[in-house]
């Protein structure tokens, strides 16, 4: 984790890392903003939630606007259609039931439609600043088993691995490192293992082609 931490210097940051940023860690922004990034380039993600906080920042303003106009906002993000009713659905109870707020635990996060582990976990991580959470996304579950810290099939099962095989103080970080890994060397296809700074420490698991480059 110290080697990943001085790699990653320097490059690329997810999207979700960005949105954080620039939002100063609000709650409501990060949740948002991860329920969009699902299964979507970063830089879509990026410009998807720009165009949706610049009309609507609170779950107040954003549960009165239409599903159509939340998915005409969020567009191309994939399963647009799905995301927008989520988003709409969500904001709704947040004011309904929460006060307008997102709520803080676990359990009350998973309840909020379209929110899985993934997302209430990083909410947690990134906005309530839990350092008893791990977040999973497909980068961290790839990477874990390509390391060969877990052997694990989902990412629900990597999560809880996790937890076993790491050291506590790095479970905030774990996700950052891995994902901004993920997205610029150890990609999905032809991972950059020949330039790769972890590669002495990588059993490079399930690995079978590299990139050339
Ligand atoms: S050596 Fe290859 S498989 Fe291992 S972390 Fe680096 S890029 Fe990924």
């Amino acid at each position: 984790m110290r080697l990943f931490a001085r790699a990653i210097d320097g490059l690329e940051l997810p999207a979700i890392e960005k949105i954080s940023e620039a939002s100063q860690d609000d709650p409501f922004q990060v949740l948002i903003g991860t329920l969009l990034s699902a299964r979507t380039q970063d830089a879509t993600t990026a410009a998807a939630s720009a165009r949706l906080f610049q009309v609507a920042r609170t779950p107040g303003t954003m549960a009165g606007l239409s599903v159509k106009q939340i998915e005409k906002l969020i567009y191309p993000v994939s399963f647009y259609r799905h995301k927008a009713a989520h988003v709409k659905a969500t904001c709704r109870i947040l004011v309904e039931q929460y006060d307008g707020r997102v709520p803080t635990t676990m359990e009350e996060l998973l309840t909020l439609p379209g929110v899985g582990r993934k997302t209430a976990n990083l909410v947690l991580i990134r906005a309530f600043k839990s350092l008893k959470n791990i977040c999973v996304d497909t980068h961290v579950h790839r990477i874990s088993n390509r390391l060969g810290w877990v052997r694990t099939r989902t990412p629900d099962e990597t999560e809880q691995a996790l937890y076993r095989a790491t050291d506590e103080k790095w479970w905030p970080l774990l996700n950052l490192y891995l994902v901004t890994w993920g997205q610029n060397v150890c990609r999905p296809v032809f991972p950059r293992c020949g330039s790769c700074l972890i590669r002495e420490h990588c059993g490079q698991v399930g690995v079978t082609r590299t990139s050339k480059a």
